[in-house]
């Protein structure tokens, strides 16, 4: 079912408020979502009562299958996407325009305001991201099929994992899983981090670190489907749980799970990253947890909402967010447990099942 001429209604419904009599669209996410058009450098032009996709040639086949109910302006080659935009503009006749004022950039916007000079322009921002927010069933069965890859490309890579392998192995090897288990490619570059090297929050796979040389490992990783996105992390244990591991372990754990519980709709986003915090807080561990509780997830790896001190969303169903709290310690390790949740009308379904008990994660 084509869903997108909804999501150009409830967009269209915002320009009175917003004063504009068009919008147009820059991020290749949003123009997707309006539009269902799936290719790249591509711009959308919506009135309230048009939508006007501006491409090039490349495209001119792939716009007819995924969105022949749309005007298309396919640029002639030679053609600028500003001088696209402001031949197009002129026609229409749009004298309040909005546009993307975080995705479009300086260089463009400066062009477009000399060659559209009767143009009222009208920075926005967040207003395809907040309907974006909210997933309809499509959206949500993409995202658990994105889910289904990461899972089973974990699956096996755990039951292959010896200890001797690298993390850039590691890495490269749950790349070519989650592609054969039917993702498009990962979502992101996968995190393989071993013992002291997983407190750096963004550690680089390395081919001189092997996977057995400490007592455990971070594996953050996720799917892209068509196009939606998966992202979760677990720590395996490949040596022994030391009392401070176990300590750590299940500090995170409980602020995970304390986190998801106070997931519902109509608490603010803010104060489920306060639950969580608290419990790592009550810990000692307050200053090594120095990022948000999670961020939205959908068509990009991170989205709205966020999960995070300074968050005033109000959750509402449909939402999806990862709960994601760490624990790091310089020299020692970090430990993150991270899941994708859905909020539903009575409270949250956990979307992710890769098991994450202290038991479960010993690797053999
Ligand atoms: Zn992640
Ligand atoms: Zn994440």
């Amino acid at each position: 079912m084509d869903r997108t001429p909804q999501r150009r209604e409830k967009l269209a419904r915002t320009f009175k408020a917003d004063r504009i009599e068009a919008f147009l669209v820059s991020s290749a996410a949003n123009v997707s979502y309006l539009s269902g058009f799936s290719g790249d450098d591509s711009t959308l032009l919506l009135t309230r009562n048009r939508a006007i996709v501006l491409s090039d040639g490349r495209y001119t086949t792939q716009l007819q299958q995924e969105c022949p109910g749309l005007e298309h302006h396919i640029r002639q080659v030679g053609q600028l996407m500003v001088d696209a935009i402001a031949e197009v503009v002129d026609k229409i006749g749009v004298r309040r325009l909005g546009f993307e004022a975080s995705a479009m950039s300086v260089a463009d916007f400066e062009a477009l305001k000399e060659k559209l000079p009767g143009v009222e322009w009208v920075g926005l921002k967040d207003r395809v991201e907040v309907l974006r927010a909210i997933k309809d069933k499509d959206e949500v069965a993409a995202i658990r099929e994105a889910i289904g890859f990461a899972e089973r490309a974990f699956a096996m890579l755990r039951a292959g994992l010896r200890g001797t392998e690298s993390e850039k192995d590691v890495a490269d090897a749950l790349e070519g899983y989650l592609r054969r288990c039917g993702a498009s490619a990962a979502s992101f570059p996968p995190i393989v981090a071993v013992g002291r090297r997983s407190a750096l929050p963004h550690a680089r796979p390395s081919p001189d670190v092997r996977i057995g040389e400490a007592d455990f490992v971070l594996v953050d990783w996720g799917a892209s489907g068509r196009p939606y996105k998966s992202d979760l992390t677990r720590v395996l244990v490949t040596g022994k749980v030391t009392p401070k591991f176990e300590k750590v372990y299940r500090t995170v754990l409980a602020a995970q799970e304390r986190g998801i519980a106070a997931i519902r709709p109509g608490v603010i986003a803010r104060d489920v990253d306060a639950e969580a915090r608290s419990v790592i807080e009550e810990a000692g561990f307050g200053r090594f947890f120095d990022h948000g509780l999670g961020h939205g997830l959908g068509m990009d790896i991170h989205e709205a909402p966020r999960l995070r001190r300074n968050s005033d969303v109000r959750l509402q169903p449909g939402m999806v967010v990862t709960v994601e709290p760490g624990i790091y310690l310089p020299d020692w390790g970090g430990i993150r447990i991270e899941d994708d949740v859905l909020v539903t009308p009575d409270g949250t379904e956990v979307l992710t099942h890769v098991p994450k008990s202290l038991d479960s994660v010993r690797v053999a």
